[in-house]
C-alpha cells in the first residue's frame, strides 16, 4: 500500500476522491422504473470509509439515509448462508451470469436454479428462504441490521416499498417462473411484498459501512465480538460479491476498482478491502448498466490512489 496513504487519516484521501469525483461532472439518471426512486435529488453525494478497527471517516452526504437496493441482497445472503450452508447452493448458483439484474432468459436454460444470489432471481430465493425460516422476515432482516451496526434506527420507506410493489412485474414474473421449477416455497405475492420492502430499508453511508465491516472482518462483527460467518463463508461471499456485485459491468468494476463490492440502484455502491475496511459510496446518477456513475468513479480512485486492491 502507498505508505503515504498507510500512515495518513483516511479523511484527507477520501476529501480527494470527492472533490476530484465532483470536478468530473459525472453524469447519470436515477431509476425510473420504481417511481419513489425518481424521485431522489441527483447531486446527492457522500462517501464514508470504515476500518476493521472501527474508525469512521465520511465525507458529503455520508449521514443521509438513502435506499439501499440491492446491496441489501449481500445482507440477507450472510442472514441465510449460515443457516443452510452449503445446502443453499442446491437452490442457487455461484457463478456470474453476465446479463442484467432482472434478466429472466438464463433462468429457462437453467431449470429454474438461478446464476447467483445478487441477481434478482437469486436474491428472491434468498428471501424465501428468509420467509420459510422466520414468521416476520422483514422484521428479522431490520434486526439483524441494527445489530451488526449497533444501531437502533434502521428502517424501511414504506412509501419506496410500496411504489416498488406497485411496478414489479418483472420480479413476479421471475418468481412465478421458479415456483414452476419448485423453486420457491412462498405465495409469490408475499415473496414479493417481503424482497421489496427488504429493497426499500434507508440507511447512511456509515451504517452501510459498518454493516459490510462483517465480510471486511473476515465474518466477525467488531462491535459484538460475535462470529456470524465463518472465516470460509466470508471468504465465499466475498468471491461471490467480487465476480457478480455488478452483474453484467463485475468485469468492469474487478478490472477499474478491484474490490469485492455490491451497488444498488438507490444509487449505493459498499466495497470491502479484506482485512483492513469497507467503504460505501452514494450517488444516485446511474449509468447504463444500473450502477453509480460516481460511485464506480470513486472507488477506482480510492484503489487507483491507495495502489492497493484484492489483486
Ligand atoms: N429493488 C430493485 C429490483 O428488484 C433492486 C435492483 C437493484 O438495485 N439492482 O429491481
Amino acid at each position: 500500500m502507498n505508505e503515504f496513504y498507510h500512515t495518513m487519516n483516511y479523511k484527507k484521501l477520501l476529501v480527494e476522491i470527492y472533490n476530484e469525483v465532483q470536478d468530473l461532472n459525472l453524469k447519470g439518471k436515477t431509476a425510473d422504473y420504481i417511481p419513489e426512486l425518481s424521485n431522489i435529488d441527483i447531486n446527492k453525494f457522500g462517501l464514508s470509509l470504515v476500518t476493521v478497527s472501527g474508525e469512521i471517516f465520511s465525507v458529503g452526504d455520508a449521514c443521509e439515509k438513502f435506499s439501499i437496493q440491492s446491496i441489501s441482497k449481500v445482507l440477507t445472503l450472510a442472514m441465510v448462508y449460515p443457516k443452510l450452508d452449503e445446502k443453499l447452493w442446491q437452490r442457487v448458483g455461484v457463478e456470474p451470469s453476465g446479463s442484467s439484474f432482472n434478466s429472466l432468459a438464463q433462468l429457462e436454460w437453467e431449470n429454474g436454479i438461478p446464476r447467483n444470489p445478487l441477481i434478482n432471481a437469486g436474491a428472491l430465493v434468498v428471501t424465501d428462504i428468509i420467509r420459510s425460516l422466520y414468521e416476520n422476515p422483514v422484521a428479522e432482516i431490520l434486526s439483524f441490521l441494527n445489530k451488526i451496526t449497533q444501531s437502533a434506527s434502521i428502517t424501511y420507506n414504506e412509501k419506496m416499498a410500496e411504489s416498488e410493489i406497485n411496478h414489479s412485474s418483472r420480479n413476479k414474473a421471475l418468481a412465478h417462473f421458479m415456483k414452476s421449477f419448485a423453486n420457491i416455497e412462498s405465495n409469490v405475492f408475499k415473496l414479493i411484498e417481503t424482497y421489496c420492502y427488504q429493497c426499500a430499508i434507508e440507511m447512511t453511508c456509515e451504517e452501510l459501512a459498518k454493516a459490510f465491516l462483517l465480510f471486511a472482518n473476515h465474518g466477525k462483527n467488531i462491535y459484538t465480538n460475535e462470529q456470524l460467518l465463518t472465516l470460509s463463508q466470508a471468504k465465499r461471499i466475498n468471491a461471490i460479491t467480487q465476480t457478480c456485485g455488478f452483474y453484467d459491468e463485475a468485469g468492469e468494476f474487478a478490472y477499474k476498482v478491484g474490490l469485492p463490492g455490491k451497488s444498488g440502484v438507490g444509487g449505493g455502491i459498499a466495497a470491502v478491502l479484506p482485512g483492513k475496511f469497507s467503504v460505501v459510496v452514494w450517488s444516485p446518477g446511474l449509468n447504463d448498466k444500473g450502477n453509480s456513475s460516481k460511485g464506480m468513479k470513486a472507488l477506482e480512485l480510492l484503489t487507483t490512489k491507495l495502489g492497493y486492491s484484492i489483486f
